[in-house]
């Protein structure tokens, strides 16, 4: 942000506290679906599941208005590239839930073909194993980012100088 090079550090800690509560309290996930998982993905924010619960619910289509992407499905090497280029798309902050086996760990295709585990190819905040998960995981998953985004701080931002400690 920036501002808080201009702030004591007593007030730059309350603002952290303030931009992480907001951050992880409106969520803007990028929808990848890739294969089967993408439609548990899709139920989760049906109204049974109601993710807006969650600040959660504005899914977009494009990179350039989300900080969430859920990579859903199965990563075939060909698709690895466009994986990558989409997740460097996303503005910072930004976060990554691998949503099943297959995205977790390539699941059960241990081919040639495929990328065993996203993480291979862009960092990974929540892992969501299960081949699908149902989509209460992908809630709980949200709710872990949720507490991950709370707790991280400027100094976490490699883009960003720290904040003079005292
Ligand atoms: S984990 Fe199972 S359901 Fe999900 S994409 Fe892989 S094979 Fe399909």
């Amino acid at each position: 942000m920036g501002i808080e090079q201009k702030l004591p550090p007593v007030l730059a800690t309350n603002l952290e506290k303030v931009v992480g509560l907001c951050r992880a309290n409106s969520i803007w996930p990028m929808t990848f679906g890739l294969a089967c998982c993408a439609l548990e993905m899709m139920v989760a924010s049906s109204s049974d599941y109601d993710i807006a619960r969650f600040g959660a619910e504005a899914f977009r289509p494009s990179p350039r208005q989300a900080d969430m992407m859920i990579v859903a499905g199965t990563v075939t090497k060909k698709m690895a590239p466009m994986v990558e280029r989409i997740y460097n798309q996303i503005s910072d902050p930004k976060w990554v839930i691998a949503y099943g086996s297959c995205a977790c760990s390539g699941g059960i295709f241990n081919t040639y073909g495929t990328v065993q585990g996203v993480d291979e190819i862009i960092p990974v905040d929540v892992y969501v194993p299960g081949c699908p998960p149902r989509p209460e995981a992908l809630l709980a998953a949200i709710m872990k980012l949720q507490k991950k985004i709370k707790s991280e701080k400027f100094s976490d931002r490699p883009d960003l100088p720290k904040v003079a400690a005292g």
